[in-house]
């Protein structure tokens, strides 16, 4: 008896992954033998299990879209074993989400069904503001987070004097019968009293409620590396929240905001510095020292500098610790005109504008095409 996949899935034969995937989250969730106690649930669910594991497969789908389910059944050697003896098969799926997501949520707070899983501890995002100095030649910066950590009283048990779950009998899971027109039927689920974890408290802990886990202010300093730039990111590995059940903990990432420089412009790990130029000194030519983040440079500017003129001083930007490398410094000339001239300069300028000044290329050029 060929069965229709797309059909249980109530999707149809052209459906995209997503569709696919989403229509079987919803079905499962009605039909779950925890939640669905309606007759032929169970059956249901096992159904739309097995065609959600074909079609959510590509090369199983495209085999199935040929060939139809018999293609599939167990003779064919199928991969359904899973799925023949009531519900131990669900771990072979990807169900973990979907198991979180319904028992976790309006099901009177139960958690999945295993509480004893490892669990890695929450991760912090702190947000660092750098002076420009702080960034490019590194610094040490204290900062506080809040972290959940682990419960001193109850140890991050969450309680005291563990027992076996009398409900469960230490298993974890329980049996349920249930009668119906079509015979008996056997649903296992997870104890609804321990979750899943085989032993109860006689006690809960007062001092975390329970969870194992208590809020707690923690001071940290940081190395900041030199060279760090906005949006830096630097992670301080297993600094934050606890991990629960032998877990790790979580991590503390780092995110930094660069403040400008009025002097110094900034490039990855090179460093632009403008150096303005008065006539004379860019006709003439002259000796400047620049002061680089790298400490004082001597200069020779050139007769008949331009504006704008690059200049680049090799290894004179920021020792950027994380490229393992120094990044170079440029000089850029900035040829200031002069706008309040008194009569004296007025008069040299005048004198000077009486002989050629305009013998340059760029005069040439501008004059064939400009009579
Ligand atoms: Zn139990
Ligand atoms: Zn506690």
């Amino acid at each position: 008896m060929a069965k229709d996949y797309y059909k249980i899935l109530e999707v149809d034969k052209n459906a995209t992954d997503e569709e696919i995937k989403r229509s079987f989250r919803k079905l499962a969730k009605k039909y779950h033998p925890d939640v669905n106690k309606e007759p032929g649930a169970q059956e249901k669910f096992k159904e739309i299990g097995e065609a959600y594991s074909v079609l959510s497969d590509p090369s199983k789908r495209k085999q199935y879209d040929q060939f139809g389910s018999a293609a599939f059944d167990g003779s064919a050697g199928g991969g359904f074993s899973g799925f023949g003896g009531g519900f131990a098969g669900f771990d072979d799926i990807d169900l973990g989400d979907i198991f979180e997501t319904f028992m976790g949520g309006s099901f009177g707070g139960r958690r999945s069904r295993n509480t004893k899983r490892p669990t890695k501890g929450e991760d912090v995002l702190v947000h660092i503001n750098l002076t420009f100095e702080e960034a490019i030649y590194g610094c040490e910066k204290e900062f506080s987070i809040n972290i959940k950590d682990k419960c001193e009283s109850c140890n991050g048990l969450g309680g005291h004097n563990s027992k076996t779950c009398p409900t469960c009998n230490g298993r974890g899971r329980v049996v349920q019968e249930q009668r119906t027109i079509l015979g008996m039927f056997q649903t296992e689920s997870t104890c609804p009293k321990c979750n899943g974890s085989g032993t109860v408290f006689e006690t809960t802990c007062n001092s975390c409620r329970g969870k194992g886990l208590v809020i707690r202010k923690k001071n940290l300093k940081v190395r900041v590396p030199r060279g760090v730039d906005n949006e830096d990111q630097l992670r301080m590995s297993g600094k934050a929240s606890s991990g629960l059940n032998g877990g790790p903990n979580g991590d503390v990432y780092i995110e930094f905001t660069v403040k400008d420089h009025p002097f110094y412009q900034r490039d990855k790990s090179d460093i632009y510095i403008k150096v303005p130029l008065t006539i004379a000194e860019a006709i003439m030519g002259c000796k400047k020292e620049v002061n680089t983040i790298q400490g004082i440079v001597k200069v020779e500017v050139e007769p008949g500098t331009q504006n704008g003129t690059k200049v680049k001083l090799r290894g004179k930007g920021i020792d950027d610790e994380k490229l393992g490398k120094k990044g170079d410094t440029y000089i850029i000339y900035n040829v200031i005109i002069p706008t309040k001239l008194d009569r004296k300069q007025k008069k040299i300028i005048k004198d000077l504008s009486e002989t050629p000044l305009d013998d340059e290329e760029a005069f040439k050029t501008f004059k064939r095409y400009n009579k």
